[in-house]
């Protein structure tokens, strides 16, 4: 008889997760993963994907309006929310079947239930009380929105994971928080025709992001008539039947017909048994500890994914979950590598970013040049918009390596995963220079910007 049950026990059925389980059963491995809502997690169920389909959805507001300039005379148009809504859940319905189906062809086993740590090797399932053994055990749980303090009326505040299931579409909305989600969320509901505020506590939104990157997308968005109120926070929130005033720390308040908070995520850890088991939290960050292979402080559970708070991006559990399964039943070790991981904020414009910030590279390079360009897209002077494109690349003067790229415009995403592979090559100016232009594009600014912009030296202490 086996002396466990199983050889890996996956908690949790996101990207990450199903990875993990169906790379380890492809070795052979004997494989439970245990999902207590629907599989595919939060990426495919209520994030990345379902954002997407909003993005893209939203973005027709622009286009009907851009194609006058190009000839068309288009009908007054409207929008359904509901028939967004109904066609965006049967989607992410096929999906999670796709997901299901995925993991079953690979052998690993899909039990739908609520999962507890006991013991190192042992797992409890809420769903029907039942224990199971496992040589190894994969928390792979995600995270969750955070709530922040808890002023007065926080109970009328939602997260994302409620805007993709509101009955309609709001009139006016109060967005706090100046992040991935909230700046998402700003030019989704602004794109289907609401007011929206964005509240953001510091002085300006995309904090860690290039900082010219930060005042190009905050201009664009306001040009586009998004409020943007920087420092100042969300104090109370009044209902008054369906509508809401939300009280700013300024002394203002607004009006709305939803308030959403999008400041941030943390590690789902909690009632996972963690501490039956002797699983270490990072002080730092709050998340599951892990080294490099993504082990826990306990030799038989690994954790990945946002759970351990490292890299919160989809692409990066999938990798993280591919490499503890090649190491543990692979036979091969492999460490994930974290530097230079390309990453979008699909804000409208939208921003592709991979590598350091000017900011990020000035203190670690004693010489730093810097290619920047801002420029009217190709389609902006028909449509007549009032639009610019921000490309720039930080450069290390001294050995001429390309050490970030950061981009603002249409498909900044798509331009930027191909850009990806050139910084993680460690390609240098000359080789960008070396590329022929691809015209006419955007994306061709990156190899024809010839002088810096600005360069800068650090002299050498005396
Ligand atoms: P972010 O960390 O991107 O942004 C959080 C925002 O909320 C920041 O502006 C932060 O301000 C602010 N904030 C934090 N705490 C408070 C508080 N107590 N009161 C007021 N404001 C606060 O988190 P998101 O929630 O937007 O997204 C979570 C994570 O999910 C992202 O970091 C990203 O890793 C991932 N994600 C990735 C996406 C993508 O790849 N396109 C899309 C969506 C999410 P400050 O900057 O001052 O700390």
């Amino acid at each position: 008889m086996a002396e466990f049950d199983v050889d890996l026990f996956v908690i949790g059925g996101g990207s990450g997760g199903v990875r993990a389980a169906r790379i380890a059963a492809g070795y052979g491995a004997r494989v439970t993963i245990a999902e207590e809502y629907r599989m595919g997690g939060t990426c495919v169920i209520r994030g990345c994907v379902p954002k997407k389909l909003f993005v893209i959805g939203s973005h027709f507001r622009h286009e009907l309006e851009d194609a006058a300039g190009f000839g068309w005379t288009v009908p007054p148009a409207s929008f359904d929310w509901p028939t967004l809504i109904a066609n965006k859940d049967k989607e992410i319905a096929r999906l999670e079947a796709a997901y299901t189906a995925n993991v079953e062809k690979s052998g690993a086993q899909i039990v739908k239930s609520r999962a507890v740590i006991e013991d190192k090797h042992t797992i409890r399932l809420l769903e029907n009380d039942r224990k199971i053994t496992a040589r190894y055990i994969l928390i792979a749980t995600g995270g969750a929105p955070n709530h922040g303090a808890s002023i007065p009326g926080i109970e009328h505040v939602i997260s994302s994971n409620e805007a993709f299931h509101l009955a309609r579409l709001p009139k006016r909305i109060v967005i706090q928080g100046g992040g991935y989600i909230a700046l998402e969320f700003a030019g989704i509901f602004a794109g289907f025709g609401s007011d929206v505020t964005v509240i953001y506590r510091g002085d300006n939104i995309l904090r860690g992001f290039d900082e010219d990157v930060r005042v190009h997308v905050r201009a664009e968005m306001e040009k586009q008539g998004i409020t943007i109120l920087t420092g100042c926070t969300v104090s109370k929130v009044d209902r008054h039947g369906d509508e809401f005033t939300t009280h700013l720390s300024n002394g203002s308040s607004i009006a709305s017909e939803q308030v959403m908070f999008a400041i941030g995520r943390h590690p789902a850890v909690a009632n996972l048994g963690l501490e039956n088991a002797g699983v270490a939290i990072n002080p730092a960050n709050g998340g599951i500890a892990v080294d490099h292979f993504s082990r826990s402080s306990v030799d038989s559970i690994y954790a990945i994914g946002d759970v351990t708070h490292r890299f919160n991006l989809t692409p990066v559990a999938i990798r993280e979950g591919h490499a503890f399964a090649d190491t543990v039943f692979g036979k091969r070790e492999v460490k994930v590598d974290h530097a230079n991981i390309p990453t979008a904020v699909f804000s409208q414009p939208e921003v592709g970013t991979v590598g350091l910030t000017e900011t990020e590279a000035r203190a670690q390079f004693s010489h730093v040049d810097i290619y920047k360009t801002s420029f009217r897209p190709i389609k902006a002077t028909m449509s007549g918009r009032d639009t610019r494109v921000l490309m720039k690349l930080v450069v290390d003067g001294s050995t001429d390596r390309v050490l970030g790229c950061h981009i603002v415009g249409d498909a900044a995403a798509e331009i930027t995963q191909a850009v990806a592979i050139a910084v993680k090559m460690k390609a240098t100016k000359a080789d960008f220079d070396a590329t022929i232009a691809l015209h006419p594009t955007a994306a061709e600014e990156l190899v024809t910007m010839r002088t810096p912009t600005a360069r800068h030296v650090r002299q050498a202490a005396e």
